[in-house]
């Protein structure tokens, strides 16, 4: 088989005059034209390395304007969900993803309904299930069971990894952070999404410290960055996906690079939740892998790729240091996929001899680099 687009992108960067020998779904072999090209570019598939698949259903439902009135508001309409809907919203966005070129996912669940979902339309990756402790404190450990439970339950029909989230610093009590932290695993956790996550840490202020008090829930302040208490628990390491990563100080950085954490950048979500804008420029600089994530519908809107590229660009340009659209494209892709805490032996996620990336067409045949792409790419214009 040759695939003979118009481009090709490898490692970020648009190549144009290239053509593919495929056999048996390995690239056999990276050439220069040898006919009239098709009117596409190719590129590996989009990762998207964070996800909530089960809150589709709830795209464009809440109003606040606030991060935490936000997160109360799908707290509620949780409850009211039955088990058909998640059910179907699962199978939705997985579709989406599908449709807007991704092929692989870090998805969080609280429910188990993605392993079916992902598996149906053909997205690999790991699944997260979700461990919130906060009201169980003081038996943690029937919660954790029970979430194992879930993640079994999950692992039956996925083709992917599953594996925990520990949901927050703040949702899931200490001693099971250390307990988790102690031993090995892989995990993904959200880590300093709104400035109110350090402000708790740090002093015992804020609507977080609110929050622990309304509910009579007792907490001990520690002084320091919520990246610096995951560090103190053993969680600052290759094996654990932090998640948003905003509100971060240099020093912090310095933390993650020496932990060699992998991130996810969820652009159009922090800005929706009015979320501290991430240091995306200074992560990639310290060396860490950052993989883009489109997070819930219910906070990033449609579930578009490209989408959330531009945002990423924007974002970045916005705040005075900005990514360029190889870098973002390389966030979405090869970088993307490394980012995800799998097993660290498996093959780089790109265009090359011997590869067997899922690839994807994009009827975009005027583009003359990736920021044209990013661009004008949509998921209509897939397949
Ligand atoms: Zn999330």
């Amino acid at each position: 088989l040759i695939e003979r687009p118009v481009g090709v992108v490898i490692d970020g960067h648009l190549q144009l005059g290239l053509e593919l020998v495929i056999s048996d779904g390995v690239i056999a072999e990276i050439r220069p034209h040898t006919g009239l090209p098709e009117p596409y570019i190719l590129s590996a598939a989009f990762v998207n390395t964070h996800s909530h698949l089960e809150y589709r259903g709830m795209e464009g439902q809440f109003h606040s304007e606030d991060y935490f009135d936000w997160i109360r508001e799908i707290t509620v309409a949780k409850v009211g969900q039955s088990p058909e809907q998640v059910r179907e919203d699962c199978l939705l966005a997985a579709k989406e993803n599908f449709a807007t070129g991704v092929r692989r996912i870090g998805e969080h669940s609280d429910r188990p309904f993605a392993a079916e979902a992902l598996s149906s339309v053909g997205i690999d990756g790991i699944i997260f299930q979700e461990l919130i402790t906060f009201f169980e404190q003081a038996d943690a450990a029937t919660k954790i069971d029970q979430v194992q439970s879930l993640a079994a339950l999950q692992r039956e029909t996925f083709g992917g990894a599953v594996a925990l989230a520990l949901h927050t610093a703040y949702t899931v009590d200490r001693e099971t952070l250390a307990f988790f932290g102690g031993r090995e695993g892989t995990f993904s956790i959200h880590v300093a999404e709104s400035r109110y996550e350090n402000e708790f840490f740090r002093s015992g202020t804020g609507p977080i410290a609110d929050f622990y008090s309304r509910n009579g829930v007792p907490f001990v302040v520690t002084g320091g960055s919520v990246v610096e208490l995951l560090r103190d628990l053993g969680l600052v390491r290759p094996s654990v996906q932090f998640v948003h990563c905003c509100d971060l100080s240099s020093s912090d950085i310095e933390i993650l690079a020496s932990g060699s954490v992998p991130v996810a950048h969820c652009p159009r979500s922090n800005v929706r939740l009015k979320c501290p804008p991430a240091p995306v420029r200074e992560m990639l600089d310290a060396g860490l892998k950052v993989g883009l994530g489109m997070d819930s519908a219910a906070s990033s809107g449609p579930i578009d790729m490209f989408a959330e590229m531009r945002s990423a660009l924007e974002v970045s340009a916005h705040r005075g240091r900005p990514l360029l659209p190889e870098e973002v494209w390389r966030m979405a892709t090869v970088m993307g996929d490394a980012s995800l805490p799998l097993s660290v032996d498996r093959p780089k996620w790109d265009i090359y001899v011997g590869s067997r990336t899922p690839l994807i067409k994009m009827a975009l045949p005027g583009a003359q680099s990736v920021e044209d792409l990013i661009a004008k790419g949509e998921p209509g214009l897939l397949n």
